[in-house]
């Protein structure tokens, strides 16, 4: 089976999105086309919770798999879905040689939209029993927190059980202060969590973005972000330039800071993890060096 984990850390991975629909693949497939040459040891596809881009889920991480050959991780929510519908879409990755699952529960709009599972932990639990070893199991986290959850100290227990139940690695939702990353990172490894624990960064490329993002994740946002997207924020250019400047400090600091991995929520957006590549390669290089 694939494993990035056997190449150097920390990893270096990216998260695209699939076309919504019966749109065409071929932008997306540009779009690869382009990030593939950063030399990612992932790519992780997204999964549509409302159900209009599943298939498209299915055929871009398999393109990833089978004709880039880089490693493609299937994101997969359960919510709302039967055991025969994902059991169908594990076969089908399966049968496309695609061996990574990023588990999920999915969005709820509201309680009805449960369905036969309640929590990624189900999830993972099913792909772990009904498919064994075929898939490497990756899982969400939230360095602030999810926020339907009570507290950090009760999202935490659930985070554990996720990970007892052999989740190879977990990837953060995305953050934009380090230090909550950081602090966040000392109590799950208090409690007994062991796995690789991926640091999710988000590039901020408008003032719309980060408003949207902040209402859907509760981020915190530093006041340093605040006020460039205040001050810049009429201008969409100046704020992507800012945003990209800010991103690459973001990750230099959290490889200082010992991370097992960078997972890029690129966006699709190719020139920006253009700029973004060339301001952290050195950097990056540099602790794998020291780490191995
Ligand atoms: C890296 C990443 C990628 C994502 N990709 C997608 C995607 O492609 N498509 C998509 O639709 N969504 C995606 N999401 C969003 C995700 O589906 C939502 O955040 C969702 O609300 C929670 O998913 P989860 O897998 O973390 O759920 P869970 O782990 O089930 O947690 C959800 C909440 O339930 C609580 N909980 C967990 N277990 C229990 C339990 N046994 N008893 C009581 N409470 C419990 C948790 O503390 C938390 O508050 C992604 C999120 C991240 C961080």
């Amino acid at each position: 089976m694939e494993n990035f984990f056997e190449k150097l850390e920390p990893s270096y991975t990216f998260e695209i999105f699939p076309p919504k629909g019966n749109a065409s693949t071929a932008g997306t497939y540009a779009v690869i086309d382009s990030l593939v040459s950063f030399n990612p040891d992932l790519i992780s596809v997204t999964y549509g919770a409302g159900g209009s881009s599943r298939d498209n889920t299915v055929e871009i991480t398999s393109g990833i798999q089978n004709k880039y050959h880089v490693c493609g991780v299937a994101h997969l929510t359960c919510v709302g879905t039967t055991r025969n519908e994902l059991r169908d879409i594990l076969n089908r990755l399966k049968a496309n040689n695609v061996r990574n699952i990023l588990a999920l529960r999915g969005d709820l709009k509201d309680e009805s939209d449960l369905g036969e599972f309640h929590h990624a932990s189900e999830l993972i639990k099913f792909i772990k029993d009904e498919f064994g070893n075929d898939f490497d199991v990756f899982a969400a986290c939230y360095p602030e927190k999810h926020p339907e959850a009570k507290s950090l100290e009760e999202d935490l227990i659930h985070l554990k059980e996720k990970c007892d139940l052999g989740v190879k690695a977990l990837i953060s939702q995305l953050f934009f202060d380090n230090d909550i990353f950081c602090a966040w990172r000392d109590k799950a490894r208090a409690i007994g969590i062991k796995q690789p624990i991926i640091a999710g960064v988000m590039p901020i490329t408008s003032a719309a973005q980060i408003s949207k993002v902040v209402e859907l994740c509760g981020a915190s946002v530093p006041e340093r972000v605040r006020r460039f997207v205040n001050v810049y924020g009429h201008n969409q250019g100046a704020v992507k330039e800012a945003g990209i400047a800010y991103a690459t400090e973001q990750i230099i600091d959290l490889l200082a800071r010992d991370v097992e991995g960078i997972h890029l929520y690129t966006m699709n957006q190719a020139d920006t993890v253009r700029r973004i590549d060339a301001g952290i390669r050195s950097v990056l290089y540099t602790r794998r060096y020291k780490s191995n």
